[in-house]
């Protein structure tokens, strides 16, 4: 059985507080800087194999014609008033989330987004179980084990009914090793996300850590794990300081009258749409000025993180914050933490750990782990097409 752990943002200087894994990384291949894709759908560019723009996968929501908040337009008025309310305000998204949800069969969330805005957007993907999810000409890692029958059983993220917390994961993962019934095992630990937002990079969340590694150790030295493949989905960054973006795009649309400004803010990037050529101009200038704190991405940046889209739905421009950096408040939270991730690949690097005669390799690509899976269960074949190569055979 070979077992597909991905730990939610694990930074990569985490290994210093994990004896097991540092112990692991010594007798088998370990890569030092494992650089997570641009942008925020890595399971799809996991088990795709692929980069953003290839599958079209980049932000959790994105620009449509066809929102399922557009209901909400007529209520616009009543509705921003209600926003200065957060209390009853923060009552109404989670019933209005609740109600578009079940009217659209698919579950989507209103989070932090401001009223006005939300007419816009829609789910750009987990709409449906991710492993009956078609995207276009290419394989998914389950058609791949389909044709080959190989058995899986999947604890990532979206979770079954009763595997909703790491713990339940973890017992469901050793009970599922236990049947002896399944060739691949994927396990998603999640912890880790959450301490390094609340506590930085500090001694309570390299507590945490501690206490993860001691969990791995517990896994990993199952007798049924014959091989294995742990990395993080991307890192944690401490955070030094908050721009609040909302507040100065909101000045400048009133006082410039850019009535066809929308804008998305994402924790660490800004994404805009807009119709004039006057707009985008008085918008680049403005973002010109936010220099020190970001990158209004360039083609070439564009292409170098493989984010050229065939269409504006994830953003006309998008503009990233340097490391450190946090948009406060985003569209999806007011608080401001002491952890981010979602900046550019090398800014907010994790660790890659896997089964194979002993190397270390400096930096290695999320776009590596599908063809380094298929090569540890000797279906290489199958991933020749695929951009990445396998880390078994560099
Ligand atoms: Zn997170």
């Amino acid at each position: 059985m070979i077992a597909v752990i991905m730990i939610d943002a694990l930074a990569k200087e985490y290994i210093n507080h994990m004896s097991f894994l540092k112990k692991l990384a010594s007798s088998n291949i370990f890569i030092e800087t494992y650089l997570p894709l641009a942008g925020f759908e890595h399971r799809h560019y996991l088990l795709w194999g692929r980069y953003p723009d290839e599958i079209d996968k980049y932000t959790m929501y994105r620009k449509t014609k066809k929102s399922p908040f557009r209901m909400l337009v007529p209520f616009l008025p009543l509705l921003k008033k209600i926003e200065n309310y957060p209390e009853l305000n923060s009552k109404i998204k989670k019933y209005i989330s609740k109600t578009v949800s079940f009217l659209n069969g698919y579950k989507i969330n209103l989070n932090n987004i401001p009223y006005e805005f939300a007419p816009y957007f829609d789910m750009s993907g987990d709409r449906k179980p991710i492993e009956k999810l078609k995207i276009e000409e290419y394989d998914s890692i389950f058609d791949i084990f389909k044709k080959n029958k190989i058995s899986y059983k999947y604890l990532w993220y979206p979770y079954t009914k009763g595997t909703d917390t790491d713990k339940k994961r973890i017992q469901e993962f050793k009970s599922t090793i236990k049947e002896k019934k399944h060739d691949v095992v994927f396990l998603h630990l999640s912890n880790l996300d959450k301490y390094g937002h609340e506590y930085g990079l500090s001694k309570k969340t390299f507590f945490q850590v501690k206490k993860m590694d001691n969990v791995l150790e517990d896994i990993l030295s199952k007798k049924e794990v014959e091989k294995f493949i742990l990395f993080g989905d991307h890192g944690m960054v401490e955070t030094k300081s908050s721009l609040d973006v909302m507040k100065k795009l909101s000045k400048l649309k009133k006082e410039n009258k850019l009535n066809d400004l929308v804008w998305f803010v994402d924790s660490t990037t800004l994404r805009l749409w807009y119709k004039k050529s006057q707009t985008k101009k008085k918008v680049g200038r403005f973002l010109k000025k936010l220099s020190s704190f970001g990158y209004l991405m360039d083609k070439k940046m564009r292409k170098k993180y493989h984010l050229e889209f065939n269409h504006d739905l994830f953003g006309v421009d998008i503009f990233v914050l340097k490391k450190k950096y946090v948009f406060v408040p985003s569209f999806f939270s007011n608080t401001k933490v002491k952890g981010m991730h979602g900046y550019l690949p090398e800014d907010n690097p994790s660790f890659l750990i896997c089964s194979g005669k002993n190397k270390k390799i400096s930096t290695a690509s999320e776009i590596d782990v599908l063809p380094t899976l298929l090569d540890l269960l000797s279906l290489y074949s199958d991933a020749t097409d695929l951009p990445g190569q396998s880390l078994l055979k560099r």
